[in-house]
């Protein structure tokens, strides 16, 4: 058989999908199984945005369209922009994808050559590594612990960007941690990004509208508005709109950078569908009441979340202020045992949780940090309660 290209061997599933498929199992074959494992925002969008559908399917021409996106989507998503304080683009800046994940593996191909290096942080979205793998980057990984709350310092990034990496792929707010940088801190970055102008900037900040506490979401080109040559904006409607599916991303930043996803975009996949278009610049434009209380729903389920984290002894987890993601540290239990099973590290603890207490996480390897776990607690009202009490019973039966 002829042989499939090295690339594959460097591409891997999805580690978070595979705990997700465990727990479909284990359901399909009758056990009673909570998921916190998948970050899917689990509500609909505004009947508005069906309705812009609809209307779109009536009258779809069915044509090809844009590269870089419909003017309309790109007028939506310049005005939201606007919203969250990043002003002074114009559709040259921007262009779209196929979800966010579409956009940051364009930004891959468009800015790194094989053995350019990437820097980002641990821990990390797992698709960060899969695609920094895939386009056979060099990886620099900057170790972030509980301890200083999963978030970076200036002095690490300093050191990092010394090195002068091609691309500073950053997160805010954060999966799989749910922290989120204040104004202070992401200013205090800002500074030492203007240093070194070898680096560009990826901002994957596709929860900016999901702040909790009255934080807010800031930017580093707000702190320091010269970083808008070298900084590019990732968003996306998947979580803030409950629009997973519908798989639309955004990238804004230098033309140059605009130019060339929308290069790869005519080489990949064209151009976003009419109706996902249409129904998307219905929910950028339309009334913003569902991401607005949903917002507000998160925070109430955090804090549900903290008071059993904070209830179990020994479980170092930092607060988070954003998303819809708690990562304990949980290592204070390996080496303790199960229902006679011996947990030595999050992948044990994640397996006899979910067959002992059928709660599905997510171990924190795959996100580079082994000593904790994933809760993503966007499972059906009902359905939290009763599964923390299962995590706060599991960890009360470790001996
Ligand atoms: N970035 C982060 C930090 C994410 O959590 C996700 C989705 N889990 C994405 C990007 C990709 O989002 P999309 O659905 O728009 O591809």
């Amino acid at each position: 058989m002829p042989q499939l290209a090295k690339r594959i061997g460097r591409a891997k599933p999805s580690a978070i999908m595979q705990v997700a498929d465990k727990a479909k199992k284990l359901k399909a074959e009758g056990r009673d199984i909570i998921s916190f494992s998948i970050g899917v925002p689990n509500f609909l969008p505004g009947s508005h945005v069906y309705e812009a559908a609809r209307e779109a399917l009536a009258k779809d021409s069915g044509q090809y369209g844009s590269n870089r996106g419909a003017d309309a989507l790109l007028d939506a998503f310049l005005k939201h922009m606007e919203g969250i304080g990043l002003t002074g683009y114009t559709r040259a800046n921007c262009s779209t994808g196929i979800g966010a994940k579409h956009i940051l593996y364009n930004l891959a191909e468009a800015l790194l050559d094989e053995g350019d290096a990437i820097a980002f942080a641990i821990p990390y979205w797992t698709s960060y590594m899969d695609i920094a793998e895939i386009v056979n980057a060099k990886i620099d990984l900057l170790p972030c612990p509980p301890e200083q709350d999963y978030k970076l310092t200036p002095a690490q990034l300093d050191a990092a960007l010394a090195k002068k990496p091609r691309v500073f792929l950053f997160n805010n707010p954060s999966n799989p941690t749910g922290m989120v940088y204040t104004k202070d801190e992401i200013s205090a970055l800002a500074d030492v990004i203007a240093k070194h102008p070898d680096t560009w900037i990826i901002t994957d900040d596709i929860y900016n509208r999901m702040v909790f506490d009255g934080v807010g979401y800031h930017n580093f080109v707000q702190a320091r508005p010269e970083l808008r040559d070298r900084v590019i904006f990732v968003d996306s409607l998947s979580k803030t709109y409950g629009m997973p599916g519908w798989r639309v991303g955004f990238m804004a930043g230098p033309e140059v950078v605009a130019n060339a996803v929308t290069t790869m975009n005519s080489n990949h996949i064209t151009n976003l569908p009419e109706i996902v278009v249409a129904a998307s610049v219905a929910a950028l434009s339309g009334p913003q009441d569902v991401p607005e209380e949903k917002c507000r729903e998160f925070q109430a389920k955090r804090d549900q979340v903290m008071a059993v984290m904070e209830s179990i002894p020994n479980l170092v987890c930092p607060r988070p202020q954003g998303a819809f993601y708690v990562f304990p540290d949980v290592s204070a239990y390996y080496g303790k045992s199960h229902d006679g099973k011996v947990i030595g590290n999050d992948i044990d603890l994640c397996n006899a949780l979910l067959d002992s207490k059928g709660v599905a996480c997510v171990p924190g390897s795959a996100f580079g940090e082994p000593r904790s776990l994933r809760i993503s607690y966007t499972c059906p009202t009902p359905q939290l309660a009763p599964g923390l009490e299962r995590i706060r019973e599991f960890f009360n039966e470790m001996q």
